[in-house]
């Protein structure tokens, strides 16, 4: 297939806003869809902020902010994701929504066109097979913060042909990125062992095991991890941290993924993490 130039990003929100500034840092034109304008402006303005950042710590010329911002356009109109060879979907980890937006884009992309999601946990396969094009359908998982973390899962689906994933394995690898491969499996690799650690330091917490610095402390000092899992849990969000093991628990038809009631109790309080304040630790807010 002729070189991709073009990528289209669906999401403007953390996940997708870094994947554009990564996209666009690495030459591609990127064409950021959004429902609102406002989200697309939030959007633009964390990019400038953040290549600004890169700027001053000298990963980047200070006279590549501007270029890189010109070669993202923002947009409400998802006919404009049509100019794309590959589209990156980064929507809410809701199915029913994904499944709207796989269906719309299969039907206005380019018949080459590629289509990927940045999913936590929802099966590739699935949204392959709502399209006509199930081999063009791939996963491509980046980690948060996207400028900063080198890993990009690449997700085959069932049907996900070598075509594809060559294209976006080697895509990731032009980002400066590492992709490490995986098959389509609840939770894929990094959730489906992420989830259960973070789950069991939470039964720990509740059975009065260890406080929650305790915990944590364990896996910094014990075994070299940068943070704990409980800050860690609180830096992604309890309540996808619940979602998610709900997949997981789904997916496999197997309790051992059930979420800790701690967890569960933690998220109906809307003691969410870092993101409303208050998670297993307090932030500033
Ligand atoms: P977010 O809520 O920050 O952003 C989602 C954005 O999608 C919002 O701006 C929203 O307005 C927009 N949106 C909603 N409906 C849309 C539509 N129909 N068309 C276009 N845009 C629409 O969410 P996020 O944290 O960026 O997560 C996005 C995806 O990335 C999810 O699938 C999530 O599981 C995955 N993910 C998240 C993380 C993380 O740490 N946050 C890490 C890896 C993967």
């Amino acid at each position: 297939m002729a070189a991709i130039e073009t990528v289209g990003v669906v999401g403007a929100g953390t996940m997708g806003s870094g994947i554009a500034h990564v996209f666009a840092r690495a030459g591609f034109r990127v064409l950021l869809c959004d429902v609102e304008q406002r989200f697309l402006d939030r959007a633009q303005g964390q990019i400038r902020i953040n290549l600004g950042r890169e700027a001053a710590k000298g990963k980047l010329p200070e006279a590549e902010v501007e270029p890189v911002l010109a070669r993202i356009t923002a947009t409400v109109d998802r006919a404009a994701l049509g100019a794309a060879a590959l589209v990156v979907e980064a929507a809410p980890e809701r199915f029913e929504l994904k499944s709207e937006i796989f269906r719309a884009l299969d039907a206005l992309m380019p018949e080459n066109a590629i289509l990927a999601s940045n999913t936590s946990s929802i099966s590739i396969t699935r949204l392959a097979a709502l399209t006509h094009r199930p081999a063009q359908v791939i996963g491509m998982h980046f980690f948060n913060p996207v400028p900063v973390m080198a890993l990009v899962e690449v997700v085959r689906g069932m049907a996900t042909s070598e075509a594809t994933f060559a294209t976006v394995h080697a895509m990731a690898v032009r980002l400066g990125k590492t992709p490490v491969e995986v098959n389509d499996a609840p939770g894929f690799v990094s959730n489906r062992v992420l989830m259960p650690l973070i789950n069991e330091a939470a039964f720990a917490v509740m059975e009065g095991v260890a406080t929650a610095e305790a915990v944590d402390q364990v896996f910094k000092m014990g075994m070299a991890h940068p943070m704990g899992p409980l800050t860690l849990a609180d830096f992604i969000g309890l309540d996808v941290c619940v979602d998610i093991l709900r997949v997981l628990q789904e997916g496999f038809g197997d309790l051992k993924y059930r979420p800790c009631p701690l967890l569960v109790r933690m998220v109906d309080a809307g003691w969410l993490g870092r993101k409303s304040g208050r998670g297993f630790y307090s932030y500033e807010r």
